[in-house]
């Protein structure tokens, strides 16, 4: 019997790894020998809740219905209960630590089991507003519609790993060993999100990046070590969301409109994400104002309808806006409801902009030839023969 016989026959494994971007990679070492075939992936126009939906299921923001995390919609707002934190003076509700421990509370007594985080939405007018992840997307059922690729394998009855990720990386790591010595899996996905954050923090260039490769790439060495001692074939590959800008100017958006002297939630509602803002109006007045008040803002652009639809993100009832103001990469909107500091690195830039790609990296040829990142779900139904 030669050892071969022994061992169980095919595993794949796709590594996520958070904000890998093309550009982030580009000129660094990393796995060149285990990983040599590379290609560029366009990414989804939005942040990572708009691409980790569309990477699980090959569908386009329009139709999985995930977009930024935040969304006009009074009539089914569930955070009415949360007005009254507007009392409470922002030198305590404006503090990262004070938001993420309410974030937690929140989210356990509404029983989301998605990623949820109040960021800075102002209490003052969160009753206006409804959240996109609710729910888990990384189970059968996760989207808030069409099916992602758990709602494939449990149907095509196949055996898989998937990582938690509340969990750190150390912790998946470990999981995904265990799973691969037991060699009962015949595909497993392996989510790693602590590069994003780094990215946020250091920026691409930073040599903190190519610390964090090394030990990402001494990590999956030994992935693939042990999966080749249990399995005849690994095919191993690893793929991102998007990548990372450097930021360069920072605009105050929020200021230039409140300026105009409109009433929010009676004249129009705005919500503004790290890279773009997001408007609804409530009077034609509202409407041209702002419009001709974005219109003199040389760091953005208002996106066209047709440019919209051509990104897969021209929702149902415009859930997300009805006006989206896009900032150049490398602007950010400061402060923002997402965050009320700078940041060195950030995303959710055009599509067209490079450091918007992300990665593929393989130890074999792809079997369906993936152009942007939607084309990873078909990847991996082909991988996971379902
Ligand atoms: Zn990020």
């Amino acid at each position: 019997m030669t050892a071969n016989a022994a061992k169980a026959g095919q595993v794949s494994i796709l590594v996520f790894i958070d904000a890998l971007g093309w550009e982030v990679l580009r000129g660094r070492p990393f796995l060149d020998e285990e990983l040599p075939y590379r290609r560029k992936l366009r990414s989804v126009f939005g942040f990572s809740s708009a691409c980790i939906p569309s990477i699980l299921s090959g569908l386009m923001p329009r139709e999985h219905r995930h977009w930024s995390f935040f969304f006009y919609s009074p009539r089914t707002s569930p955070f009415r209960p949360l007005r009254p934190l507007n009392l409470l003076p922002g030198s305590i509700l404006d503090r990262g630590r004070v938001r993420h421990l309410l974030s937690r509370l929140v989210k356990w007594i509404y029983g989301y089991s998605g990623y949820f985080e109040l960021y800075n939405i102002p209490f003052r007018h969160i009753h206006l507003f409804d959240y996109c992840e609710k729910k888990d997307l990384f189970v059968p059922g996760g989207l808030n519609q069409g099916r992602n690729i758990f709602d494939h394998l449990q149907s095509g009855g196949v055996r898989y790993h998937v990582s938690d990720w509340r969990q750190s990386e150390e912790v998946n790591l470990e999981a995904l060993k265990q799973d691969l010595q037991r060699a009962e899996i015949r595909f497993a996905l392996l989510y790693m999100a602590s590069m994003d954050s780094l990215l946020h923090q250091v920026g691409k260039a930073s040599i903190e990046v190519d610390r964090k490769l090394a030990w990402y790439e001494a990590q999956l060495r030994e992935v693939l070590r042990l999966a080749r001692e249990q399995y005849q074939e690994v095919r191993l590959f690893i793929c991102s969301d998007h990548g990372m800008a450097t930021i360069h100017t920072q605009v105050d958006l929020m200021a230039k409109i409140e300026a105009l002297g409109l009433v929010f939630g009676r004249d129009y509602v705005a919500t503004y994400d790290s890279t773009m803002g997001r408007f609804w109006f409530h009077n034609d007045q509202a409407r041209a104002r702002i419009s001709a008040r974005l219109e003199e803002v040389p760091e953005g652009r208002i996106l066209p309808e047709e440019e919209l639809r051509a990104l897969g993100c021209d929702f149902e009832g415009r859930q997300y806006g009805e006006l989206i103001f896009l900032m150049r990469p490398g602007v950010l909107i400061v402060p923002s409801h997402m965050g009320l500091k700078p940041i060195t690195g950030m995303h959710g830039y055009h599509p067209d902009d490079p450091d918007s790609d992300a990665s593929l990296l393989s130890n074999v040829e792809p079997p369906t030839d993936p152009r942007a990142i939607p084309d990873v779900f078909r990847l991996m139904r082909a991988e996971a023969g379902v």
